[in-house]
């Protein structure tokens, strides 16, 4: 047999942390178990469903990696096969038609409000003779479909959490298809998954309570019942139901917020599953290669911020420098304030200035700030590293002045060399390396942090750094001047 498994997302929202989990749970699971990876999109809610949100969803999909074997189908394509097979049910006597109007229906739904009771629908229309029920639909009367729940129970073997079993006394004879004659979602679904031969449902939590009443119908049907496996919740780091409040976006705020689609798919994947060991930093064929069902975990899983951008910096530092450099390019060229083609002539410093800066980036980000002053005209001075380390313009002055002073004998210009002389120049000042560096890192980068200076200094080159203390030591003197001329 070959394992068959949907995801199956509704296109009324982006694709957020639950549904991307979701896609790459059943994703990595057909992967590794040579099976089919199939996407259905699920838009019979025409009001809510847009093609704009279907295609954002099928980007996301694509970005974070996962190659759709089959699809996408669109649920709304099967309309005529749902409403034949609630005709199948209905022939069978497995569901019949319900003649409660919509406000009786609400009126004895307040009685039992005000009882204090669950509403549960009654059966009474199931009780209806043959041939009272073939007049009234004949006349044309307004009708639903409701599935008729027989006496029992229905038990399944979860792939996660083990044997299940539901009594029918908490179920009601449930709605199948709309006065309207559209299907409602537990039809709908069964109809599609028995049609695309999907023989494993991975989803969440949330679905638990349709999984008794899918797999009525799929008996009523005759057809096989998948496997079924629910996912654990996602908690925020509170402990309370994941939502915004939790810092949890949608997969494209995050591609747009700079984490590697390897990161995502990494976190995601540590959401609910462990491979086992103490191997955290994966990548999705690393991924495939450990995914087991029987290792997804029971308890909620907490979607904790902190660990995707820890996990994103992970992903940077292990990545080669050229590609992080071809997926930054446009980025750059923007922060530097270059046209790209500028900056594809300067590839080669690109490679170098990325190796120097990755192992401390934790977003694509931060990649790109570290970079960009490596190959901007101009620097830019950052607020703050200016308020903090040129805190007082004529000392800073007076040590980049020593620094500039010393130049000549700076050859050749590269890290060991530059570090003897600043030290050596320290040590004569009687001032710490550190506070030499400060200031100097302010005129080289324009910005409080960045990788040691020194390494700073020999990428950036001889010219392009003196260039730089020039103009920090003409920014510097204006303020002195100021400063002096209007003493605080
Ligand atoms: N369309 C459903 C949802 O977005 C999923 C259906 C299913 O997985 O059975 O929640």
């Amino acid at each position: 047999m070959t394992v068959r498994v949907r995801f199956a997302p509704s296109p009324t929202g982006h694709l957020h942390v639950g549904g991307a989990r979701t896609a790459l749970f059943n994703y990595l699971f057909a992967r590794r178990e040579g099976g089919v990876f199939v996407l259905r999109i699920e838009d019979t809610d025409r009001e809510r469903s847009s093609d704009e949100m279907t295609a954002a969803i099928l980007d996301a999909i694509a970005w974070v990696g996962l190659e759709v074997d089959e699809g996408p189908y669109y649920q709304a394509d099967g309309l005529s096969r749902h409403r034949r097979d609630v005709a199948r049910l209905l022939d069978s006597g497995a569901a019949y038609r319900c003649f409660c109007a919509p406000g009786e229906l609400e009126a004895r739904r307040e009685a039992a409000r005000d009882r204090g009771e669950a509403f549960r629908y009654d059966g009474r229309c199931g009780r209806l003779e043959a041939g009272e029920v073939e007049r009234r639909a004949g006349d044309g009367e307004p009708h639903a479909v409701r599935f008729r729940v027989p006496a029992g129970a229905t038990s399944w073997a979860d792939l996660v959490h083990g044997e299940m079993a539901v009594e029918h006394e908490s179920l009601d004879d449930f709605v199948i298809l709309r006065s309207d004659a559209t299907p409602v979602y537990n039809l709908a679904v069964v109809s599609d998954d028995i049609e695309m031969r999907i023989t494993h449902v991975l989803r969440g939590d949330d679905h638990l309570s349709n999984t008794p009443k899918q797999i009525l119908i799929y008996r009523a049907l005759e057809a096989d019942v998948p496997l079924f496996g629910h996912l654990p919740m996602i908690l925020g780091t509170d402990g309370k139901r994941l939502s915004k409040r939790h810092g949890a976006l949608s997969v494209a705020a995050y591609r747009d917020r700079g984490i590697l689609p390897e990161a995502m798919v990494n976190f995601l994947a540590l959401l609910g599953w462990s491979p086992g060991d103490d191997r955290e930093v994966m990548d999705l064929d690393e991924l495939v290669a450990a995914f087991r069902v029987d290792r997804i975990l029971r308890k909620s899983a907490v979607f904790d911020p902190e660990k995707l951008q820890w996990l994103n910096g992970q992903h940077i530092s292990r990545m080669e420098a050229s590609r992080l450099a071809a997926r930054i390019a446009p980025a750059l060229a923007a922060a530097a304030h270059l046209e790209p083609s500028a900056l594809e002539l300067e590839s080669e410093r690109m490679t170098a200035v990325i190796e120097l800066a990755k192992p401390r980036a934790r977003t694509l980000e931060e990649l790109v700030s570290q970079a960009a002053p490596f190959f901007a005209p101009e620097v830019e001075y950052d607020e703050g590293a200016v308020a903090r380390f040129w805190k007082r313009p004529g000392e800073a002055a007076a040590l980049l002045r020593a620094f500039a002073g010393r130049e000549e004998a700076v050859d050749p210009w590269d890290a060991e060399t530059l570090e003897r002389e600043l030290r050596d120049i320290a040590e004569e000042l009687e001032v710490s390396a550190g506070k030499m560096i400060h200031p100097l890192r302010v005129a080289l980068m324009g910005i409080a942090v960045s990788p040691g200076i020194f390494e700073v200094l020999e990428l950036m080159g001889r010219e392009r750094s003196m260039g730089r203390i020039e103009r920090a030591l003409g920014f510097l003197d204006a303020r002195a001047a100021m400063e002096e001329g209007h003493p605080a």
